[in-house]
């Protein structure tokens, strides 16, 4: 029976997002956060952009640790052999990679401009392909950009040479979040059919569809008999009008009418840990969630009205489709309203013990000399934030100051 499995693609989508970013222990908080929740995949970063050689290298040095286990750490290129050569130079022991090349004839007429073809599309893409097999990437994703308003004759073409040069999934992106839930569940029911590749969907909410249409297009793909990988990133957060939210999606895929019965998660998700990373992902990129988001809107639970109050004394059921238990919501958060030390970039130790005190981090049986590394390395993470850091970051800088160095090391025009 096939199954549904969660890519999330925050640290890739929702850090190229115009006027949002994040800083790289950030983005490595966003995996350990992602690992814990029991999301399948996360795609991390960028292997050929060169501020990001330290901070991928050292997130797969935390997975070898055990401490980024199970989940897979994807990295996205371009499908170009040069692309590809570039990433394993850099970060020889990536194992999961997706190559992107635009598949529609709106982007091989206006983006190309007579460049290329679409027979030399699929020639690059099932060279570059076949180079990350030979440098051992263990999972290929091939990535139809625009394939939403790719012609699906020419969509299957590309899919099937893909297959061919060893590719283990398609992404099929709705690049402009053009489709509608009908238009992406027959596209994928046909391309899962006759490409038979599990599918990924990727897409965008250009038209407020973007979680419809990821469940729509799973359901279409495991119609057709494949495995389906749901593209998502936290809050929503992407390009323009951003991609599908991570709970959102999976909340669909738990909660609406008999789909979890016939449309299985491949893993299961702890959804407890939603209103966790909701919170880290609106802190991180200074974003705030809307207060009717689902599941972790401020509102999500809220009850005013008479009618509403009452029904939902009497039995949540009446007006709450699910629990703000499940979510992980309704422990009490301590919110400091007198003296406030917290931790900057022109800290010094006095303060910064304080700090880690108050966290259970307790430096009495370091020496004085680790303490102030530790604080060094705090400043500089600062640096990078640009805000003050929150706990579990600190806790991590504490445990993994190694890491954390290599997280911080960037050396341009090197
Ligand atoms: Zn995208």
């Amino acid at each position: 029976m096939p199954r549904i499995f969660i890519i999330d693609v925050t640290n890739r989508d929702g850090v190229q997002t115009a006027k949002l970013g994040l800083s790289k222990l950030e983005k490595t908080m966003i995996n350990i956060y992602l690992n814990e929740m029991g999301i399948f995949q996360s795609e991390f970063g960028f292997p050929t952009t060169r501020h990001e050689t330290n901070y991928l290298q050292a997130n797969l040095e935390l997975a070898e640790m055990g401490v980024l286990q199970p989940i897979n750490l994807g990295g996205w290129i371009r499908a170009i052999v040069e692309d590809v050569e570039t990433t394993f130079k850099r970060i020889p022991n990536i194992k999961h990679l997706n190559l992107s090349i635009s598949t529609s004839d709106q982007m091989i007429n206006g983006k190309f401009q007579g460049k290329k073809s679409k027979n030399s599309i699929i020639k690059e893409m099932v060279e570059a392909t076949k180079a990350a097999r030979v440098h051992g990437a263990e999972s290929i994703g091939v990535n139809a950009e625009d394939a939403s308003r790719t012609d699906i004759s020419y969509l299957i073409e590309f899919g099937l040479a893909a297959k061919e040069a060893g590719a283990d999934r398609l992404r099929y992106c709705d690049t402009l979040g053009y489709d509608n839930p009908f238009t992406i569940h027959d596209n994928c029911q046909m391309l899962a059919e006759k490409v038979e590749i599990p599918i990924e969907l990727h897409c965008h909410n250009d038209l407020g569809m973007a979680v419809a249409n990821s469940i729509a297009g799973a359901m279409g793909v495991m119609d057709g008999g494949q495995d389906a990988y749901i593209n998502t990133t936290i809050n929503g957060i992407g390009e323009r009008a951003g991609n599908a939210d991570l709970i959102a999606v999976v909340l669909a895929l738990c909660k609406s009418r008999n789909c979890a019965k016939k449309y299985p998660l491949g893993w299961s998700i702890k959804l407890k840990h939603a209103s966790k990373i909701a919170k880290f992902a609106e802190y991180a990129f200074k974003v705030p969630i809307p207060i009717n988001q689902p599941g972790v809107g401020s509102n999500a639970f809220a009850h005013a009205s008479g009618i509403h109050a009452d029904g939902v004394l009497k039995d949540p059921g009446n007006y709450e489709l699910y629990s703000f238990e499940e979510l992980g919501r309704g422990d009490p958060i301590r919110v400091e309203t007198g003296r406030e030390i917290i931790t900057g970039q022109y800290s010094g130790i006095s303060g910064f013990s304080h700090v880690m005190g108050k966290i259970d981090v307790s430096f009495s049986n370091k020496s004085r000399e680790e303490a102030n590394e530790i604080l060094e390395l705090v400043r500089y993470a600062n640096v990078e934030a640009q805000k003050p850091l929150v706990e579990d970051e600190l806790e991590f800088i504490a445990k993994y100051p190694q890491i954390t160095k290599k997280l911080l090391t960037m050396t341009p025009l090197e």
